[in-house]
């Protein structure tokens, strides 16, 4: 096939292309949609001059500049306008918990926290989780990103049908840290910053079951006995490993001896691995 010949069919074939996508389309979407890798949906054509748009909504917004009539020209211009890059540093962005919309967690959301090399964009000061419709405390008020929360709200239901089939109780709070803390891993004084400084962590010493009991790493921890406790406690690290990155007990190091740390830190390439210890 010679370029003279292919050439002037390329414009009709594209049109046909066209033209069967618009009839596949009208004909059945839900046909498409079963087979979105072999079809996926056309997107919207790009704008030719896609950051004009965003340049002039800016402006609108920014009361104190009435030259309407410079607006192309100062478009144009915008990526090397030093003030306004600046200015869109400086807008906040947070972004909804569906968890808390949801009611599976009870908090507020507080302003964006920055510290050096700490901080999270929204923090969440979790007060409760709901477990099957009970709201169960968190007594450390924990300021967490929404996943931790989801995340902590998954595990303590797991956790909790687990201890009532086990010892009739239920657990009625959680013992927490503060969940938020701008400090380096392991409290040390060089390395990376710890999860807790992104809002990324949360630290659990103790559960408090409706029975008045409370089963506490620090007391109850022993791994292969059969007491009540201890399998709670065995069940609850376990059941946290296949659902958070990072789960730290007592026979990960003496500095965990009183509680459980569970984040969601990314580890490895594609942030799927996970530590359990
Ligand atoms: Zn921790």
């Amino acid at each position: 096939m010679s370029q003279a010949q292919s050439q002037p069919k390329r414009p009709l074939k594209r049109l046909a292309l066209f033209g069967l996508l618009v009839v596949l389309a009208m004909a059945g979407g839900q046909a498409i949609g079963q087979d979105e890798e072999a079809m996926p949906p056309l997107p919207e054509p790009r704008p030719a001059d896609l950051a004009a748009p965003a340049a002039e909504d800016s402006e609108s917004q920014e009361p104190g500049n009435q030259d309407a009539g410079s607006e192309e020209a100062e478009a144009e211009s915008a990526p090397e306008d030093g003030d306004r890059i600046e200015g869109e540093r400086e807008r906040v962005y947070q972004v909804a918990c569906p968890a808390l919309i949801s009611g599976q967690i009870e908090g507020e959301v507080l302003e964006p926290i920055a510290e050096g090399t700490c901080g999270i964009s929204t923090p969440i000061r979790i007060g409760a989780v709901m477990i099957a419709g009970r709201r169960v405390e968190l007594t450390g008020s924990p300021v967490i990103s929404c996943a931790v929360g989801e995340t902590l709200a998954q595990w303590a239901g797991e956790v909790d049908a687990f201890a009532h089939a086990r010892t009739g109780a239920r657990i009625s709070a959680l013992r927490t840290g503060p969940g938020y803390q701008c400090r380096l891993r392991n409290r040390a004084s060089t390395g990376f910053v710890s999860e807790h400084g992104l809002g990324n962590a949360v630290d659990i010493t103790a559960l408090e079951m409706d029975d008045g009991s409370a089963i506490s790493v620090l007391d109850d921890w022993e791994r292969g006995s059969d007491a009540d406790p201890a399998r709670v406690l065995g069940f609850a690290h376990d059941a946290a490993c296949g659902r958070f990155t990072t789960v730290l007990g007592p026979e990960a190091n003496a500095l965990h001896a009183d509680h459980f740390h569970f984040d969601l830190g990314c580890h490895g390439q594609s942030c799927r691995a996970q530590i359990c210890e």
